[in-house]
């Protein structure tokens, strides 16, 4: 990727040396409009002084005629007809009529055909766009006049006219001039209308462009484009600054692959195959990377998104990629996660000794009204317990799994047997199938909360008289991979939406049914189960139906995460 150019726009067409006819000044397009009868005309006069030289000095018409195409051409080049009404300029070609007269009237007999040089003062006529059908009728006029002119001028007799066979001639060409000034009138306009629907389109598409630079110069959020080669498109204010911060200390510039690019952790660096650009050009279509950028102090955390383009053809063409910095946001997590982890700590060593002193004194002997105060208290005391562990465990890196071999089988009949008294409570039935025995390498600590997590919850959220359904299974590794724990547990509870559902292991989220309903609980249970699983190499995967049930299943590999965090002997 070479560094930032701005976008890219093709030069107009003038900047590379050609002009269309349009661009130039009226007085040129009116000059340059009269200089082919101008050539003609004096390929005209040299071709009759070659041929018979006889003809200049017998009659002057020859010499008016040239002098005054001569004339008028000067006059197109002179006037600033730019400072007068437009149609002025017809002045031109109307004089041109009546200098052809006398020019074709001497010339005719030596060169066959010179009538037809009002044709150029006709197709001017007709593709100057103005006034179509008075153009028209003046070109045919003017055609007519210059043909009839040898006839009735008095250097022609009229009987020699009726000799000529040729008289159908000047009866015939000014209505051939009119059809041709009508093509051209007609093609003009089309051409005209055609030019005024590709200005407007291009006045569209400029505006388009000038506001879509706008939207993406002032967007705080860094943009990128990148073609299929690697070569910037575009690079927004934004994503310079970006590229700054990333830039090896010292660096006046970098290419992407020089950029000082970490993962999330601020601290590895990320390998070139894996860098989000190289990943967009390989035309992944990614959402929400967060990556580190820069070192120390001025590191900052983005989360990048990267789509891919596709040409007509469906080819890749370059990629979009778009880079947020996220370094407030994720600083405020890390601070909520540090206050939350420092307050739940402080509550819970007097909360323990609460706790303790209540159930040294529940075991004197009590007036039964005091005993109940007591218990009373003991009750939310341990509520209370339990909700700053949660929030502990909430705070507490979930990642780190510490395994050994356990019996997965025990481990959940064991958290059953905790439940059975709550389950009782509410009349639920609570059945389970699983095996004597299940050996995998996991956290006993860790999988023991999944389990307690994802029973108490089940427990929870089913109505009175439901049921909940624990299973143990080994799944066969598929790939020559490992085989795989799984644990389901169902209900019959509450359900939930799909809505619901996908917002289920966000922090402190609850469904609306449930804190309406004021169910205790934190929306913190989940989060952290889903930690510990993942922390194992797991998945854990919810499927639910309002008013139905839920099942929760928990997939972890047998032979423990690949790469463990700890091993205990
Ligand atoms: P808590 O149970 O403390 O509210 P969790 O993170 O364990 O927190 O659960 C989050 C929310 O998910 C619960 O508040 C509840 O709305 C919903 N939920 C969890 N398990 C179930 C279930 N088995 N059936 C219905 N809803 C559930």
């Amino acid at each position: 990727m070479s560094s930032a150019t701005p976008t890219t726009t093709l030069p107009p067409r003038e900047a590379r040396g050609r002009r269309y006819f349009g661009q130039f000044s009226l007085r040129r397009r009116v000059l340059f409009s009269q200089l082919p009868l101008a050539i003609s005309t004096v390929l005209v006069v040299i071709a009759v002084l070659v041929i018979d030289p006889g003809v200049a000095m017998e009659s002057p018409f020859l010499a008016i005629g040239f002098g005054g195409i001569m004339f008028l051409t000067l006059l197109a080049g002179a006037v600033p007809w730019h400072r007068l009404p437009a149609v002025l300029y017809w002045v031109i070609p109307l004089l041109d009529f009546v200098a052809i007269a006398p020019l074709w009237t001497a010339a005719r007999y030596v060169l066959d055909g010179m009538v037809l040089l009002t044709a150029f003062p006709v197709f001017w006529l007709a593709w100057s766009g103005l006034y179509p059908m008075l153009a028209l009728s003046l070109g045919f006029l003017g055609t007519a006049a210059v043909s009839w002119w040898p006839y009735v001028s008095e250097t022609t007799p009229f009987s020699d006219a009726l000799m000529e066979s040729s008289v159908t001639r000047p009866v015939m060409v000014p209505f051939m001039m009119l059809s041709l000034g009508a093509a051209a009138s007609i093609l003009t306009r089309s051409m005209d209308k055609q030019r005024m629907e590709l200005r407007a389109s291009l006045e569209t598409s400029k505006s388009q462009n000038r506001m879509l630079q706008t939207v993406v110069e002032t967007s705080d959020v860094g943009i990128l484009v990148v073609d299929r080669d690697g070569h910037d498109i575009l690079m927004n204010q934004a994503q310079r600054r970006m590229h700054f911060i990333g830039m090896p200390p010292g660096a006046e510039d970098a290419a992407e692959h020089e950029l000082l690019v970490f993962e999330a952790d601020g601290t590895t660096p990320i390998s070139a195959p894996d860098r989000p650009v190289v990943r967009a050009l390989q035309e992944e279509d990614f959402r929400g990377r967060i990556i580190a950028l820069g070192t120390d102090g001025s590191q900052q955390h983005l989360s990048v998104s990267a789509s891919p383009m596709y040409d007509e053809d469906n080819r890749f063409d370059g990629t979009v990629v778009v880079f947020q910095n996220v370094t407030d946001l994720m600083d405020a997590i890390q601070a909520r996660e540090q206050f939350v982890a420092e307050v739940s700590h402080e509550f819970r060593t007097p909360l323990t000794s609460i706790i303790g002193y209540l159930d040294l004194a529940l075991e004197e002997d009590l007036d039964p009204a005091l005993r109940q105060f007591l218990n009373t208290s003991m009750r939310n005391a341990e509520r209370l317990l339990s909700l700053v562990t949660s929030l502990l465990d909430s705070a507490a890196n979930t990642s780190k799994v510490s395994v050994q071999d356990v019996d997965l089988a025990r481990l959940t009949r064991y958290s059953l047997e905790s439940a059975t008294v709550r389950a009782q409570h509410s009349d639920l039935t609570l059945e389970s199938d699983l095996p004597d025995r299940f050996e995998a390498v996991a956290d006993p600590v860790k999988m023991g909360q999944v389990v307690d997590n994802l029973l108490s919850n089940a427990i929870k959220y089913t109505p009175d008289g439901g049921s909940v359904t624990v299973s143990l299974r080994r799944l066969p590794g598929v790939d020559g991979g490992g085989d795989w724990a799984e644990l389901v547990i169902k209900d019959t509870g509450f359900g939930m939406t799909d809505a619901e559902r996908g917002k289920l292991f966000t922090n402190f989220y609850r469904t609306e049914h449930v804190r309406k309903a004021a169910i205790p609980g934190t929306g913190l249970g989940l989060a952290i189960t889903q930690g510990f699983v993942r922390a194992h190499g797991g998945e854990i995967l919810v499927a639910s139906e309002k008013g139905v049930g839920s099942t929760f299943t928990v997939r972890i590999p047998v032979d423990g995460p690949a790469t463990e965090g700890s091993r205990e002997q």
